[in-house]
């Protein structure tokens, strides 16, 4: 089996499993090719840059100091076994396991139900904008499945929607936020999409990107919804 392919690493963080120090491990590989990826250098499937068995003793180093380690990408799942397996040594570490998914591969989603405790899963706009936004036609319909199995496996997860308004308008945002209401879901995220590069600068304005957030009835009217909404700005 190819060893786990690790593209980036962010030591130390507090928002990228709630309530948990944790350290974000970046994997390479994705199968979707969003517009606003901020991660290129991550999507196709290659060498990683870290030698695997090095963060594994760096992860050990941080025990006492961290409570989890996030696997996010790319797509981590994209890893298959390799994945599973690194996450095994880390959860024998003691270690909390997050995950970070745009839900694409539902089946390997099910298999990693015992050895993940949370995941981030990626809603990211309408069912008719999705293949736009994505360059995927069945990426909707995978993350709804994943949505649906982990649903199932009773773990604590959070819906994350980032609101980049050439693929969002408001009115998408209800919808979507309508459709995770009417599933039971809880918590979510909305996300401020910010541009990542000197090229992406100019196709939105900080207006357009600002409106989600400046609307005080669109907030209490997606709040009144679930137990939790974050509004990452
Ligand atoms: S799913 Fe995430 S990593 Fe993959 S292309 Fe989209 S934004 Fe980039």
């Amino acid at each position: 089996m190819q060893d786990i392919q690790i593209g980036g690493l962010v030591p130390f963080t507090t928002i990228d499993y709630p309530n948990k120090l944790s350290a974000v491990l970046f994997l390479v590989g994705c199968p979707l090719r969003c517009e606003y990826c901020s991660n290129p250098h991550l999507l196709s499937v290659g060498n990683g840059e870290y030698d695997p068995e090095r963060v594994l003793e760096w992860i050990k180093s941080r025990t006492g100091k961290l409570e989890a380690i996030v696997f996010s990408g790319g797509e981590a799942l994209m890893q298959g076994p390799a994945l599973f397996q690194y996450i095994r040594r880390v959860r024998e570490l003691g270690f909390k396991i997050g995950l970070h998914t745009n839900g694409f591969y539902p089946n390997l989603l099910a298999d990693a139900v015992d050895l993940v405790d949370w995941i981030g899963l990626d809603f990211k706009a309408t069912r008719e904008k999705y293949p736009d936004l994505t360059g995927q036609n069945i990426a909707y319909d995978n993350m709804i499945k994943s949505l649906e199995i982990w649903q199932k496996s009773g773990k604590d997860f959070e819906v994350r929607i980032t609101c980049d308004p050439r693929f969002i308008s408001k009115d998408d945002l209800v919808q979507i936020t309508d459709i995770l209401s009417a599933k039971g879901v809880k918590n979510i995220a909305i996300q401020k999409y910010v541009p990542h590069f000197e090229s992406d600068t100019n196709k939105t304005t900080e207006a357009q990107r600002n409106q989600f957030f400046n609307d005080e009835n669109l907030r209490a009217q997606i709040n009144s919804g679930f137990d939790s909404v974050v509004w990452r700005e």
